[in-house]
């Protein structure tokens, strides 16, 4: 909270009346509670409407919540064991609906009245034409709550917590004691004229209204402030780290264009797309600019990345530099590795690879040719981070793949130069929703990579059920006889290894039976290294005709002749799997097709990533339906992040309000980077306040 001086927030919550030592004890255990200012800080998650009262004649599926007057009629045990339930006869004049528990059935057998009435809340669902709730919430009606008319805030709870009797009315009751004094001691924390721009309530009225919203624009508007504030902070943090970087990390300059002229006149095999070339202004712009380089690359599969990459590292190179690329996995190393050397190879400059599996006696050489200066460029995996890896001069650091690498290895690479931090170039073949970018790498630059090289024809996407199997299997064969090759992938199962590889082996005799003509390669977890590359060369050497494989070919493959990608029980994939998976094909002139196999039977989600993937190649656009159907927390990369644990927000419904935030951040750090006005006071003090919170005694006690 945006309080100085006075410790009103850090008053112990076991102080506040109603809560007491014991209970404020479960509020630290179970909460993370320990002051007042934490509890006005425990926003609800959620909030229902209980404004109005609905009739069960009038109740319909859509409905998110529906709140009865009436009467319980009677109740009920069955089942046994696990299958135990209570259910009771619920009934307002108008119908009778069943409400059930599957919990507490003791409890609530002592404690539910035939007399009285009851106001029932939850989520009316239809069985067999009878209106159920399942565990409904269930009050006595009372003269406090017969007229309905507010919200009820939804509090996330622990199980332990809740069996203390501790429900979200309760921390209503006690916020609403907390607020009557803590009102006075809220402090504004954005500055008045960002407050007016955007027209947000005070910060007093949102806290007021998110715990006890009087209706529903004022519940509204206190989200939206509160979101705002909270995006404007993560954005306004990212921002200054950035800018403090820029100051602090001087970078060294790259202005010679020796080799790279030479290679882009006489070697280049094909002619930048504009997307590329864009891109490389922008890295050049960073390179000459004597600051240390920070830029996130983000481009499709297939978009060309790599000659960016290397184009790059060939600036590196004329300015006496050295440069590195770490991949995650090995088997992108090697990919890496082998299209960087036919690039290096035709200008004459050499390359080494560092992996795991590199022996002593030639890791002892490339640490030789390292800091001897004479290898000019490092591709490999982890490997390069050791401590032994030393270079002369170490200028670039192309990372792969992001999101797998924390912020702890990125400065692990700084620290291999000791005069200059290495610049850093960071390249995802995984897009991002831009809100997740600006929030994931708000403190990088961003070029994107937007365009397709020329005269790619785009893929083909096509949802079969297994029943077509036979047509599909028909197609794959015509594919085939016209020259081309097929993947066929089958999907990792989860909860057993043993299921996935039976699912596999099962899928590749039906192959092997349904095309007795060809020849079949077999990729999947349970092999050794060489055996997969074995099967892998054979393939792309043209001696196997399909490839029947687990999700381990997801990365590193490029087999331009493969224009067909079959994705068994494609329901049992992410959007961005299926995504990446397509990217496989597509990579020659030909035309090229996906298609998408499941059962008759599929979700309204499965429906949804399978439509989106028949209606778009673009993975911007992908993306953007991941994060709406998944939510930030699951999508790829962001578990690890420290920045997303946003409490109000939600990045994939607050884009808008997130982008604002950025651009009055950015605005106000432009004009007062040190933050001194003195209409820019409320952010110094609420910064000072932050910091002083991360040494919080209270819990340390
Ligand atoms: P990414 O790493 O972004 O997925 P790659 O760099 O592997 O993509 O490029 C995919 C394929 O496209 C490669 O075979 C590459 O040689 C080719 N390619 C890249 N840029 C162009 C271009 N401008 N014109 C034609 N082909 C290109
Ligand atoms: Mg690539």
């Amino acid at each position: 909270m945006s309080e100085r001086r006075t410790s009103f927030f850090d008053t112990k919550i076991e102080f506040l009346k109603g809560v007491g030592p014991t209970k404020a004890e479960l509020l630290n255990k179970e909460l993370n509670i320990f002051t007042y200012g934490d509890l006005i800080e425990y926003y609800p998650f959620r909030h229902e409407d209980r404004t109005e009262f609905h009739r069960i004649s009038e109740l319909n599926e859509a409905m998110p919540g529906a709140q009865i007057k009436g009467r319980l009629r009677s109740w009920e045990r069955m089942g046994e064991g696990h299958k135990e339930r209570l259910i009771a006869q619920f009934t307002d004049g108008t119908g009778i609906m069943e409400l059930s528990w599957f919990q507490g059935i003791t409890f609530l057998e002592k404690t539910l009245r035939l007399q009285g009435d009851y106001i029932v809340y939850g989520k009316p669902t239809s069985f067999n034409g009878r209106w159920q709730i399942s565990h409904p919430e269930m009050d006595v009606l009372t003269a406090e709550n017969e007229r309905g008319g507010y919200f009820q805030p939804v509090y996330s709870l622990t199980d332990k917590i809740r069996k203390r009797y501790v429900d979200s009315k309760q921390i209503s009751r006690w916020m609403k004691t907390l607020l009557e004094s803590a009102v006075q001691h809220i402090h504004e924390t954005l500055p008045k004229p960002l407050v007016q721009k955007f027209r947000l309530i005070s910060k007093q009225e949102a806290i007021y209204h998110i715990h006890i919203p009087l209706n529903f624009e004022a519940l509204k508007q206190a989200k939206r402030r509160l979101k705002f504030e909270e995006l404007f902070y993560n954005q306004f943090r990212l921002i200054k780290q950035k800018l403090i970087t820029r100051e602090t990390y001087a970078g060294q300059v790259f202005t010679k264009t020796q080799l790279l002229t030479e290679f882009y006149q006489h070697h280049i095999p094909f002619d930048l797309t504009g997307a590329q070339k864009k891109v490389i202004r922008e890295i050049f712009e960073d390179l000459r600019s004597g600051k240390q380089m920070n830029r996130l690359l983000q481009g499709d599969v297939g978009s060309g990345k790599t000659i960016v990459a290397f184009i790059t590292m060939l600036l590196a190179i004329d300015n006496n530099a050295q440069a590195c690329l770490m991949a995650p996995t090995e088997i992108l190393s090697d990919q890496h590795y082998t299209n960087l050397k036919r690039f290096a190879d035709l200008i004459g400059i050499k390359i080494a690879e560092l992996t795991g599996s590199v022996g002593k006696k030639a890791r002892r050489a490339i640490s030789q040719g390292l800091e001897d200066g004479s290898i000019h460029i490092l591709v490999g995996t982890h490997a390069l981070l050791e401590d032994y890896v030393q270079f002369k001069n170490l200028g670039l650091c192309i990372i792969d793949e992001q999101h797998r690498f924390g912020v702890a290895q990125r400065a692990k690479l700084w620290e291999k130069n000791q005069n200059f931090r290495p610049h850093i170039l960071v390249m995802t073949a995984t897009p991002i929703p831009r809100t997740l970018a600006m929030t994931l790498y708000g403190d990088l630059d961003v070029s994107v990579i937007d365009e397709l090289p020329a005269g790619r024809k785009p893929i083909k996407t096509i949802h079969r059920y297994d029943s077509d199997r036979l047509r599909v299997f028909e197609f794959l064969r015509s594919e085939i006889m016209k020259g081309r090759q097929v993947y066929v992938v089958y999907p990792l199962i989860e909860e057993s290894e043993t299921l996935s590889f039976k699912n596999l082996m099962d899928g590749y005799e039906s192959i092997a039976r349904a095309f007795p003509e060809y020849a079949l390669s077999i990729v999947h977890g349970k092999m050794g290294w060489k055996e997969k590359d074995y099967e892998m060369q054979r393939f792309k050497n043209k001696e196997t005709q399909i490839l029947v494989a687990t999700t381990v070919i997801e990365v590193g493959v490029d087999v331009p002749n493969a224009s067909v990608m079959v994705i068994e029980s494609a329901n049992r994939f992410g959007l961005s799997q299926l995504h990446q998976l397509r990217g496989r094909v597509g990579r020659g002139a030909e035309q090229s097709y996906c298609i998408l196999m499941t059962e008759y039977k599929i979700g309204k989600e499965t429906r949804t990533r399978i439509e989106t993937m028949v209606r778009t190649n673009n993975g911007f656009e992908i993306s953007e339906v991941d994060l709406s159907l998944r939510g930030p927390g699951d999508m790829a990369g962001t578990q690890q992040s420290g920045m997303l644990d946003l409490k109000v927000a939600d990045l994939a419904k607050d884009g808008e309000i997130l982008k604002y935030a950025r651009e009055a951040a950015m605005e106000i750090l432009e004009n007062d980077p040190d933050i001194q006005s003195p209409e820019n006071a409320p952010i110094r003090h609420h910064i000072q306040n932050l910091r002083n919170n991360e040494t919080n005694w209270s819990r340390i006690s």
